[in-house]
């Protein structure tokens, strides 16, 4: 970190918010101005089509902790605060929304605890979501339980990308050789003491969500995807499933042939038929074995993190930080 490095920096991804932008810049300031530490906000324009981006130009020239990174064209939320994070330059990093669902004050208090109990992270959790819509409250919910099974017990509920991380926890982010990690994911995998600051979720201040179904569902499945094997060996629980039914009606036919009440032909035919689909099951399996190996070599992340030695002279070859 060099001198004149901010303690704190604000990632704020936006796409298409002229309409918050003048409330998010007063609230934003007024809490980090409050601070009397010296900050920067990143502003991710993430290819917006509407006045964002002559706003941010606006706010600028009265505003000179406001840094603006344009991307070059729309690449979606997650994108977005990677960018930002990337470039942030703060001991202290915070990722907070444009739309003031995510309250600026609480940033104050994210900082608080990290300094006190010395955390590099510090989720921002929802304490209540009554202002999110019924459907979005049950998806989010099934979500964080599917996360949680696949992660570990360490995804915290209900918190999304409002959080603190601290210079430490930007730097493993950074050297991770994943080009898009789901961060509210990856971020909990990094292993550092965490902590997490309860919020109320307000209704968007203005405009409407760039969130529909469809990014939400593309998350869910990247999110999948990129922390579990489990759906390529899918077709080998299937393959095995076969072989067992296979397998208990030989027993029947042979019991029915001994009854004397077969029918000639039927039985073979059928027992090929399901025999063989059960074999390709099998065979697609061991495939996906190998395609689960070759995808986690590609993703190419650390086994795991040295939290400190105490022998520094001492090189471990195994960790990549
Ligand atoms: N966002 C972005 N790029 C996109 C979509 C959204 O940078 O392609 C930003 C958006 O401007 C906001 C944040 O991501 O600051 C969260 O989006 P939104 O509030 O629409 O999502 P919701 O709260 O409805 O889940
Ligand atoms: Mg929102």
């Amino acid at each position: 970190m060099g001198q004149q490095d901010p303690a704190l920096s604000v990632v704020v991804p936006m796409f298409n918010e002229e309409g918050v932008l003048p409330l998010l810049a007063e609230r934003l300031r007024a809490v980090l101005d409050g601070l009397a530490e010296p900050y920067e906000v990143v502003a991710v324009d993430d290819g917006s089509t509407d006045a964002t981006a002559a706003g941010l130009r606006g706010l600028r020239e009265r505003w000179p902790q406001l840094r603006v990174v344009r991307l070059r064209r729309n690449s979606g939320h997650q994108a977005a605060l990677i960018a930002g994070l990337m470039r942030a330059r703060g001991g202290y990093v915070v990722s907070i929304d444009a739309d003031l669902q995510d309250p600026p004050e609480t940033i104050a208090d994210m900082l608080a605890l990290a300094r006190a109990e010395k955390l590099d992270i510090v989720y921002g959790v929802r304490g209540d979501r009554s202002s999110d819509t019924a459907f979005k409250r049950l998806t989010a919910g099934a979500y964080y339980r599917l996360m949680r099974r696949l992660v570990g017990k360490q995804v915290p509920a209900q918190a999304g990308d409002f959080r603190l991380l601290s210079r430490a926890a930007v730097e493993a982010l950074r050297d991770l050789p994943e080009r898009t990690p789901v961060l509210r994911l990856v971020v909990p995998w990094l292993g550092f003491p965490s902590g997490e600051v309860h919020f109320l979720r307000a209704e968007r201040a203005a405009g409407r969500t760039k969130y529909p179904f469809s990014r939400m569902l593309a998350l869910a499945v990247e999110s999948v995807t990129s922390f579990s094997a489990a759906p390529l060996r899918v077709a080998t629980w299937l393959g095995l499933l076969g072989v067992a039914v296979c397998a208990l009606l030989v027993i029947a036919v042979i019991v029915a042939y001994a009854l004397g009440h077969t029918v000639i032909g039927w039985p073979s035919i059928l027992l090929a038929v399901l025999f063989l689909g059960a074999v390709q099951l099998l065979c697609l399996g061991l495939l996906g074995e190998y395609v689960a190996r070759i995808y986690t070599a590609v993703q190419a992340r650390p086994a795991y993190f040295i939290a400190s030695d105490s022998d520094p002279a001492e090189t471990d070859p195994g960790d990549t930080a």
